[in-house]
């Protein structure tokens, strides 16, 4: 059930991994045809998210080629597929994390999409989804955080970041953030970070400051999505019985780690990925319901870098990755 659906659509494939050299703009790729259980959706806005930079240089293998880049984007349903799931209605206003979102039509299964509340516009959805929810998670199931603990959350200016700052300040944590420049620092305080501290030297300097402001004892947790430049450092600033999630490799993947490195404090040591803790039926509508609330009643701010028309994928690849940016990129197709 369509209506007056186009026969070919604008979008960005990539045909090899590489440089932002590989984007292609495109604009006459076939409009996808829907299987069962899914539907499709009129993207308005396009969450840019560090994980699409992974897939394009090919740390993280692409599943095939040409493939069209992009994990989550918000709008409308433009057409339902067979034996969808009657709770999503043609028109409706919804957001999804899934793939395939630089383009004007996605087709995305059922499960993986989340219609809107009215106080939610597909602007505001694009922006807060994949990184708020990943924020959310982390804060919940990733690491328990309590009132009182300190916790560590690196790139805090970023779009997880920023998320986590307000999140944590939120449950009564106490932060200390890290970003590279005084801008950024600034952003992390404004946000809800106690303590700003820059990288130093990424080891025993940063570690002493961090030491310093917990009294010597460290930190409940480390949230970490730079990877292999803080890993070491994060290790270093828990506390006994200390967590360290590591979620991401902004600055390169974490090199193969020894367990004997955690006996020293008992520590824990994570590595997750936002998608398995919304797998199971329920979590995504939980978690998203959840993140709602903290937008409308607790006023958190959703920070828009830049909105950039699709075309300009390449300069928006190059802003996150040259550490431009701080909160979230989107392009509108
Ligand atoms: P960000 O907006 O946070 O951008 C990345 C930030 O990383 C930069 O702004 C920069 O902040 C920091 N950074 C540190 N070192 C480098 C480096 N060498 N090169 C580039 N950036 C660097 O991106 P996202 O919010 O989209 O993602 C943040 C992290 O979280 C990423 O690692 C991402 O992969 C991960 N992630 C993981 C998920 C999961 O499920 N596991 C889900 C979502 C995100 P600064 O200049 O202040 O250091």
């Amino acid at each position: 059930s369509a209506t007056q659906l186009p026969k070919t659509m604008k979008g960005v494939w990539i045909e090899k991994t590489g440089g932002t050299e590989v984007l292609q703009y495109k604009t006459d790729i076939p409009v996808p045809e829907l299987k069962e259980g899914e539907v499709l959706v009129k993207n308005e806005y396009i969450g840019i998210n560090y994980i699409d930079t992974y897939f394009r240089t090919g740390l993280y293998p692409p599943p095939n080629f040409p493939y069209i880049l992009g994990r989550e984007g918000a709008g409308t349903i433009a057409a339902l597929g067979p034996k969808t799931p009657s709770h999503l209605s043609l028109n409706a206003s919804v957001v999804y994390m899934n793939q395939s979102a630089y383009a004007e039509f996605t087709p995305v299964p059922a499960t993986a999409v989340v219609a809107l509340p009215p106080s939610i516009s597909p602007e505001t959805a694009a922006a807060a989804s994949l990184q708020g929810l990943t924020a959310l998670t982390l804060i919940r199931d990733a690491y328990a955080v309590q009132r009182g603990d300190w916790i560590l959350v690196h790139a805090a200016a970023g779009g997880v970041g920023l998320w986590l700052v307000q999140l944590l300040k939120a449950v009564g944590a106490r932060t200390i953030a890290t970003a590279s420049t005084e801008e950024k620092r600034a952003l992390a305080a404004k946000y809800g970070a106690e303590v700003t501290l820059e990288y130093f030297d990424y080891g025993d300097v940063f570690v002493k400051k961090v030491l310093e402001v917990t009294g010597g004892k460290g930190v409940s947790a480390v949230f970490d999505g730079v990877g292999k430049a803080t890993f070491d450092a994060s290790l270093n600033s828990l506390a006994r019985k200390g967590s360290l999630v590591s979620f991401g490799n902004a600055s390169g993947a974490v090199p193969p780690v020894t367990i004997s490195r955690l006996t020293a404090k008992n520590a824990k040591l994570l590595r997750p990925t936002f998608f398995n803790y919304i797998s199971e039926e329920g979590e995504l509508e939980k978690y998203s319901a959840e993140l709602w609330d903290f937008i409308v009643k607790d006023k958190m701010d959703v920070r828009i870098h830049e909105i950039y028309p699709l075309e300009d994928v390449a300069r928006a690849h190059q802003d996150i990755e040259s550490r431009k940016s701080t909160g979230k990129l989107l392009l509108r197709p």
